[in-house]
């Protein structure tokens, strides 16, 4: 599903569209063509159509994971992308595609279209006093959202890093790729708790989620599925170092990038360079017993040197193979230490 820098792509794109570059105002909104209902946000097409019609665009822009249509009267139009809607800016004599759900006819002869494979994208129509982001987070790559901000926000909460990361009411527009992603550079554990994080761990949260974020809209954000926007597809899925690379090797040590469902969301990370502090580690170890399909898969916790490492996909830890390849190198280590410590002493004793 589109996260901010997708959505923003998209706004900015939209913008560019349909405002002069200079200022000034857009084009009249003359009709709606409704083929799915549902699309509509309150499911009353009648109403919505008539509403819209009259009213010019006068700004485009996001909120969290929603593009914003700025109309005349302080009206504005929502646009929720959600799993599969795009956005198109066309002559309106174009053909009409058999996926479109809804679109926005122009006094300059254009139409925006959406158009929606699995019909999961919603477009809201609002009034001047409507607030339909109440309760939705802060914006990440606002000036306003300093580490102060941040600061003040995580302290206290007990939930999980990757859970409350992806939670639209702690902060808006994060989405299951960037959390991974920020959450690798952050070296932090997906089932981490918040509460654990010390001062640099935060500091560190915080500079990597806006950083990849920053980093996603230069690039117009990851084109994975179906995403792309008005203008074209984006390029961030080039760098992205988890999401999707189950089983490939870490960009920092090489070793397999691990992936758990937490919920209905998969979750990509690695074991070694996110490791889990000690006290973390009982309440992850059920949550993966409650969360993770098991597929025959035996979960169980075992002592280890340095952590407490489950079995089947090592999501907490080393798998068995690893803690036993990592153990046949120590002992040779040590055997080749010890063989050169009496090489050592037979050369001089002699
Ligand atoms: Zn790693």
């Amino acid at each position: 599903m589109p996260e901010l820098p997708e959505v923003e792509t998209v706004a900015r794109d939209l913008r560019r569209r349909l405002l002069p570059e200079g200022g000034g105002p857009g084009p009249v909104i003359v009709g709606a063509r409704v083929s799915w209902t549902k699309t509509v946000r309150d499911g009353d097409s009648d109403s919505f159509a008539v509403a819209v019609a009259g009213r010019r665009i006068e700004a485009v822009g996001r909120r969290g994971k929603q593009v914003v249509v700025d109309l005349s009267d302080g009206a504005f139009l929502t646009i929720h992308l959600k799993m599969t809607g795009q956005l198109f800016v066309v002559p309106a004599s174009l053909p009409v595609d058999p996926y479109e759900r809804l679109a926005l006819a122009l006094d300059d002869g254009r139409e925006i279209r959406f158009r929606d494979v699995r019909k999961f994208g919603r477009i809201g129509l609002y009034l001047a006093d409507d607030d339909p982001f109440d309760g939705i987070g802060p914006e990440p790559l606002d000036d306003r959202f300093t580490l102060k901000a941040f600061r003040s926000r995580i302290r206290g909460r007990r939930a999980r890093l990757k859970p409350l990361l992806v939670d639209q009411a702690f902060l808006a527009g994060v989405g299951n790729i960037y959390a991974d992603e920020a959450l690798w550079r952050a070296k932090l554990h997906p089932l981490r708790s918040a509460r654990s994080l010390r001062p640099s761990d935060e500091r560190a949260l915080y500079r990597h989620i806006r950083e990849i974020l920053a980093e996603a809209v230069e690039r117009r954000g990851s084109s994975i599925d179906d995403y792309t926007a008005p203008d074209g597809d984006g390029a961030m899925q080039e760098r992205l170092d988890v999401y999707q690379r189950t089983g490939e090797a870490c960009r920092r040590c090489g070793r397999p990038i691990r992936r758990i469902v937490i919920g209905i969301r998969a979750t990509h990370f690695c074991s070694w360079c996110q490791r889990l502090p000690r006290s973390d580690q009982p309440a992850a170890a059920a949550l993966l017993r409650t969360m993770t399909p098991t597929r025959g898969a035996r979960v169980a916790t075992r002592k280890a040197t340095r952590w407490v490492e489950l079995d089947a996909d090592g999501a907490l830890g080393r798998t068995s193979d690893e803690a036993a390849r990592a153990r046949a190198r120590t002992a040779r280590t040590r055997a080749a230490a010890a063989a050169r410590r009496a090489a050592a002493r037979a050369g001089s004793s002699a």
